[in-house]
């Protein structure tokens, strides 16, 4: 049923979105990550990223900072609050977590290897992200094994690809046109991202090098463009809070704890909460909620900082009685004054059958 919003949200009532990556082992996902992350972007830190739980946070002008070769050939109004990237890569984090609706990645990065094309976990990442509708762009990653591939760092990659011998041209179109087959026989359209025309009917590819950073720029570019211009609606804030447990922890001095990215909504300090047990609902109240201190204060005494109450999206670590049995890729709800908790508690558990079932065969 199509609902209107009862008030016309601003721009900067915009959330950040959610990045997931995937792909095959060894296609560069976690240097990628780290390239990504890098801070010291020549002439002065892009500053203010940070590392949360399970997640790195990349507010606006950061992303700026990084994006900015990109300026000669795209304009683009930053309309969100930056972007939160989920740090655990791969295919069995992701299949762990919840399908029915999820909220949890508004935006997938499955990462090809140019020299390799489309392998085993590819495929399966594929019907992954075709069986949760999720929206997703292809990184064409290690274009600086192309022989005699000549690097300009942090370029974007319609520059350093201008810059490239006839032969290491000639190498490219080559291997981007075999892997444009295959991804057709596996269904897919596809299209380098600004010969792209249709983003809704074809896949956008962005070449990569994890090594040499080119292409992250167009990366990061493509991701903000697609989730402001075309997800704004599920950007927006909702007053429900929308959250995913990604993994279960005992901690020193906090018990067992559970790591929950928040994509939508508040959290804060004595909620009451529901989440997915084995042996049937949790239903218990924050204690703490806690993201790492950052790097240069890990003198400090804690590892962690508290805060009072948190904003999506983030990823947070959550401390509170009785999670000994909670299951990762559950739903995590809060409790309001005027809800039914056996209500709550019912729509928790309905994940329960497909979540055990995602960890007996991973
Ligand atoms: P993951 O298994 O997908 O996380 O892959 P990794 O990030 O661990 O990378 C696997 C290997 O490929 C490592 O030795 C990386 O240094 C290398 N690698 C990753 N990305 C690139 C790239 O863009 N260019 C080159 N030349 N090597 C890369």
């Amino acid at each position: 049923i199509p609902r209107a919003p009862v008030t016309k949200a601003k721009e900067n009532d915009l959330r950040s979105p959610i990045c997931c990556i995937l792909g095959h082992v060894d296609t560069g996902k976690t240097k990628l990550l780290d390239k990504i992350r890098q801070t010291n972007v020549q002439g002065g830190e892009a500053g203010g990223i940070t590392q949360q739980i399970g997640a790195t946070y990349f507010p606006i002008e950061a992303i700026e900072q990084k994006t900015k070769t990109m300026t000669k050939y795209e304009k683009q109004t930053l309309d969100v609050p930056g972007l939160l990237v989920i740090d655990t890569p791969g295919h069995e984090s992701f299949s762990n977590l919840r399908s029915r609706g999820s909220s949890l990645c508004n935006i997938a990065i499955l990462v090809i290897d140019i020299m390799h094309g489309l392998e085993q976990q590819t495929i399966e990442s594929i019907r992954l992200l075709r069986d949760r509708k999720a929206p997703f762009i292809v990184a064409l990653n290690k274009i600086d094994r192309l022989y005699d591939w000549k690097e300009t760092p942090n370029n974007n990659f319609r520059d350093s690809f201008e810059s490239q011998s006839r032969a290491v041209k000639d190498e490219f179109e080559t291997r981007l046109n075999s892997i444009q087959i295959e991804l057709a026989e596996q269904g897919l359209n596809s299209e380098l991202y600004f010969k792209n025309k249709n983003m809704a009917k074809y896949v956008s590819i962005v070449p990569t090098s994890a090594v040499t950073g080119e292409g992250v720029p167009d990366l990061l570019w493509l991701l903000l463009e697609l989730t402001q211009k075309r997800m704004s609606k599920q950007l927006m804030y909702l007053s429900h809070v929308e959250s995913t447990v990604l993994e279960v922890k005992v901690v020193e001095g906090f018990g067992t704890t559970v790591d929950v990215i928040l994509s939508n909504g508040y959290l804060r300090e004595g909620d009451r909460i529901v989440l997915c047990g084995l042996n049937g609902p949790i239903v218990t109240t924050i204690r703490a909620l806690l993201t790492p201190q950052p790097l240069r204060e890990l003198r400090l005494k804690s590892e962690y900082v508290h805060h009072k109450e948190v904003k999506a999206a983030l990823g947070v670590k959550i401390a509170a009685n009785d999670l000994e049995k909670a299951v990762s890729g559950s739903r995590l709800l809060v409790i309001g004054p005027d809800d039914d908790e056996e209500e709550l508690c019912d729509d928790v558990m309905d994940d329960i059958t497909g979540l055990l079932d995602s960890v007996d065969t991973s």
